[in-house]
């Protein structure tokens, strides 16, 4: 089978309308990508799934849609300010700004951005022959200095003089802790309940490598459960299997899905796993599934002032609640879905066809609509017609460009699972040709049943 290679893959996301570079008629701004019509067809079904799954499935989880913009001692209290941090360095021969961490990684020295500087400094110069700069080759790097991620604003500061900066959050869970109070005063929930959010989030990333893995402004899924500090270790476990799980439900291979325990965990947390999937360029995570303890809120009571205790309305027993974190990136998991689906198949007559084998419910487009010959204008309406009929119900496409093997690869390369094709036959007994996308196996099926055929051909 050929190999998926992340040109192939970006390739493919740009010229087909996924992804594009971020004003790339400016030469592009590093780091920061936009999806494209099919892209944000894509990304809206991974966030409906992800929302389903999370909150439309759990009685007790409920949504939160907070704001980008919070007052600046959220990041305070959250240890953004002082901890936020990675370590850069820089090659002293082409300037290139890397992270070090991960330069020792890539070249198999274990190291953390978490570890300090110093211990840092150390490891590079201990490795020293072992690096490379990936620009250039060289091996001469500065020193480390810790880098903050925090993007700043100048939000209601009119001398512009920055000097007491409003955040653009770097994760949305922040969101969801100061709300806790809101949630629990205004809705029927009791412990355990979790706040799930879907939203943007700024960092400002040292590397900008690997396309949409690591963007400078992304989208995350994350649910925080807040449960009694008794329980959360086993509600921890449960959680690690359900969000397993759904990745897994989703199609997406079991041998290119692995856990990575984190053996350093921050003083507060009691136990970290994230979730990888083997991208072309080597195992790396996707979600983050964290037991946090009481630390968050018991910040933003200290810092706030406000009691964020619970109290047990059964025992009368008060408590800081603790958290259990699912934190997942949507571009990681587009990025992810766009390596799972990419197929290339040789086809009957020696020729090659891309397929995009999208779960067939993600896919941007579930069902192309083809009258056979775009000049007989009786085809066109009866196409017109059908294809008016099924976009109420599916996101649908029409196409009349080309002949209909052209039309199948331009369907194969986005990932549409149905192609149906109206011909002169239609016209008599009222069926058309069902093209499936992945056994190119064709059916007549009666209009009437088209919209059924399609529903349950996306479970
Ligand atoms: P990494 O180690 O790759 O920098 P992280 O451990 O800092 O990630 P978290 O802070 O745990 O990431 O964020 C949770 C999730 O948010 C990640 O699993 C990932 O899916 C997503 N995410 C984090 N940073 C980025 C980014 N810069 N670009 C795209 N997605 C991101």
């Amino acid at each position: 089978m050929a190999e998926t290679t992340m040109t192939k893959i970006q390739g493919l996301a740009k010229q087909r309308g996924f992804i594009y570079q971020s004003s790339e008629i400016y030469g592009g701004f590093a780091a920061v990508y936009d999806y494209g019509p099919y892209g944000v067809e894509l990304a809206n079904s991974i966030k409906r799934e992800w929302w389903k799954e999370m909150v439309q499935f759990h009685e007790n989880i409920v949504g939160l849609d907070s704001a980008i913009f919070m007052d600046p001692r959220i990041w305070l209290a959250s240890g953004h300010v002082s901890g936020f941090s990675d370590p850069l360095i820089e090659c002293k021969n082409c300037n290139t700004r890397l992270r070090a961490d991960q330069l020792l990684e890539e070249s198999g020295v274990e190291a953390d951005e978490k570890m300090s500087e110093e211990v840092i400094n150390k490891l590079l110069s201990d490795n020293k022959t072992k690096l490379k700069c990936p620009s250039c080759g060289k091996n001469t790097f500065s020193e480390v200095k810790k880098f903050n991620l925090l993007v700043k604003s100048n939000l209601g500061d009119f001398n512009d003089n920055w000097e007491n900066p409003v955040y653009l959050r770097g994760e949305t869970c922040q969101g969801i802790y100061v709300n806790f109070k809101n949630v629990l005063d205004s809705i029927r929930v009791q412990i355990p309940f979790g706040i799930a959010q879907i939203g943007k989030a700024f960092r400002n990333e040292i590397t900008a490598r690997q396309f949409i893995f690591r963007t400078r402004e992304f989208e995350q899924m994350e649910m925080q459960y807040f449960t009694a500090p008794d329980i959360d270790m086993k509600t921890f476990e449960s959680w690690r299997k359900k969000r397993m799980d759904f990745y897994l439900n989703l199609g997406i291979k079991k041998e290119n899905l692995r856990w990575h325990k984190h053996e350093k965990l921050v003083f507060y947390a009691k136990e970290a796993y994230d979730i990888e999937y083997k991208f072309p360029f080597g195992f790396k995570e996707i979600e983050g599934i964290h037991a946090r303890g009481d630390y968050d809120l018991t910040q933003h009571s200290k810092f706030s002032g406000i009691d964020l205790s619970y109290t047990d309305p059964k025992t009368g027993e008060k408590y800081i609640p603790h958290v259990t974190e699912t934190s997942t990136g949507v571009g990681r998991n587009l990025l992810m879905m766009l390596c799972e689906a990419y197929t290339e198949e040789k086809i009957n007559n020696g020729e090659t066809r891309v397929v995009m084998k999208f779960p067939r419910n993600l896919s941007p487009v579930k069902a192309a609509v083809f009258p056979l010959l775009k000049n007989k204008p009786e085809l066109v309406k009866k196409a017109k017609k059908i294809f008016d009929l099924l976009k109420k119900s599916f996101v649908c496409e029409f196409d009349d460009n080309g002949n209909i093997g052209k039309r199948y690869r331009r369907q194969d390369e986005i990932g549409t699972p149905f192609c149906i094709t109206i011909d002169f036959d239609t016209l008599e007994d009222n069926t058309v040709t069902v093209r499936d996308r992945d056994t190119m196996k064709q059916e007549r099926i009666v209009i009437d049943n088209l919209s059924d055929y399609i529903s349950k051909g996306l479970l």
